[in-house]
């Protein structure tokens, strides 16, 4: 029986079950679709969670992949510059999110299950139990990882508040066969409104169309070429041709978030766990900032490690940074609305975003790089995760009780650095203290599997 089932083999879910197993844990993935899939919403990755890869030699398996180093973030379409931000990564990472689930999946120790959708949940003192595909799993956890419409959040019933879409958009890969002068050959910073268009590898083109056809159309309306046809050929005129229609979906800009991300023996992440606009590239980082900080938690509770209150401290932690995220998406959104109030509102965002001290808060915030959860003083940029996901100290001796919790490590700077990168000790007396805070009783036992693991925790 594994320790923990993971729902959801998006970015999401891959990265948590990767944190798992890295960690020392059996996890299965059980996922829906019968293949990975090559349909990327997301194509491109903030500084933070760049870290995060390379931190854990992931990066290396994108870098094929990558298709542009983007200097800046945007803010609505408005520029804000990350040249100077204090991290290796100062750009975001022009790169398909289907490259980044694959190179995720291509170092995980259990194969995913595929063409395995969940379709019951039932959970007790001692574990849960999972049906998907017709078959029962049983495991102590279940990381709930399945997306904007996740399942298991309605089979949980889980209080998902927030607001309901109310303009729709429509999101597609094609090949042009007329391509008007002037148009970009090169990743560039999204434009707001609608005609979007982005040349991806291979001919492609990324379009997002929302004008007034679609906002007719019904949210399950199929998307046609002849409807992507006329909303380009509005925003680009009439030498645009659309080629082939590779993939296309709608999306609106509804924004929710779930009152709790634990309940009981299930944890929810990613776009299960919040939902919004995609402007400013926010979602994919979102998820795999909650992927790397539960995953840790999540281990260490169940291997009996935990302090109390640790694995509750994912949802203290994570949930008022999406929150933010919902804020900044949904004001993103009203300044790229077509209206004169609109633009005004914009024309003075715009100036204020020119205030450097301004523009270095959003810069910091979007970017992730600015994160820093109470009682850390941010990530260490200069510190890798230990390849089995302890705990790693810096530049200081281990206290009595601790050898094997803790890797350990010389250096000049002391520091002891949770297994997410997050900084929790630079120096002094209370380095025991520090210890005991987030990485538990030294006494706890090493190896074995907890009572937590089996229910009784
Ligand atoms: C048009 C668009 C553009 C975007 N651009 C960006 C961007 O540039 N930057 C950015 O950071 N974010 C962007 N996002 C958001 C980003 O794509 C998402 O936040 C990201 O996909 C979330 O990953 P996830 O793993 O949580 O969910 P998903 O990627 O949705 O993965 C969920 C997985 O669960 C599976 N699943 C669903 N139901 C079940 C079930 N019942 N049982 C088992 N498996 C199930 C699905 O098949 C899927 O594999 C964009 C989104 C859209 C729509």
């Amino acid at each position: 029986m594994p320790d923990v089932l993971v729902a959801g083999a998006g970015p999401t879910g891959l990265l948590a079950a990767y944190e798992l197993e890295r960690a020392g844990l059996d996890v299965l993935i059980l996922e829906r679709d019968v293949r990975p899939t090559t349909q990327s919403k997301a194509l491109a990755l903030q500084p933070r969670s760049v870290e995060v890869l390379a931190d854990r030699g992931l990066l290396a398996a994108v870098e094929p992949y990558v298709e542009a180093r983007l200097p800046a973030g945007h803010f609505s379409g408005i520029p804000i510059d990350y040249t100077d931000l204090p991290t290796p990564f100062p750009y975001q990472l022009g790169v398909e999110q289907a490259h980044v689930a694959a190179a995720i999946e291509s170092r995980l120790r259990t194969p995913v299950l595929r063409g395995a959708a969940v379709t019951a949940v039932e959970q007790d003192a001692e574990g849960v139990t999972v049906t998907a595909g017709g078959r029962r799993h049983r495991a102590g956890w279940l990381v709930a990882a399945d997306g904007g419409h996740s399942t298991v959040r309605t089979l949980l019933g889980a209080a998902f508040p927030g607001m309901s879409a109310r303009i729709s958009l429509v999101v597609a890969d094609l090949t042009l066969a007329g391509k008007p002068a002037g148009l970009a050959d090169d990743w560039q910073l999204p434009s707001t409104g609608s005609g979007f268009l982005l040349p991806l590898s291979g001919g492609r083109f990324r379009a997002i169309v929302g004008g007034e056809e679609q906002q007719r159309l019904g949210r399950d309306a199929p998307v046609t070429a002849d409807e992507l046809q006329r909303a380009l050929t509005d925003a680009h005129g009439p030498e645009i041709k659309v080629g082939e229609v590779l993939w296309a979906s709608r999306f609106g800009d509804a924004a929710r978030q779930l009152e709790r991300y634990r309940h009981g023996r299930v944890l929810f992440a990613g776009d299960a766990a919040h939902i919004h606009l995609p402007i400013g590239g926010q979602g994919l980082n979102l998820g795999l900032q909650d992927a790397v900080n539960l995953g840790w938690k999540l281990a260490a509770h169940i291997r009996g490690h935990a302090p109390e209150g640790l694995l509750d401290g994912y949802h203290d932690e994570r949930h008022p940074i999406a929150a933010r995220v919902l804020v900044s998406t949904r004001a993103q959104g009203v300044l790229g609305v077509p209206d004169p109030d609109a633009a005004a509102v914009r024309a003075v965002v715009t100036e204020l975003l020119a205030v450097p001290e301004a523009h270095r808060a959003v810069a910091l915030e979007l970017s992730g790089i600015g994160i820093a959860y109470p009682g850390t003083t941010g990530r260490a940029t200069d510190v890798p995760a230990a390849p089995d996901g302890r705990p790693v100290l810096v530049g200081a001796s281990l206290p009595a009780g601790w050898a094997g919790r803790v890797e350990t490590r010389e250096g000049t700077k002391p520091q002891l650095v949770r297994p997410d990168g997050y900084v929790v000790w630079t120096g002094g007396s209370d380095l025991e203290a520090a210890l005991h805070r987030w990485f538990g009783p030294p006494s706890a036992a090493e190896d074995t599997v907890s009572a937590a693991a089996r229910g009784t925790g």
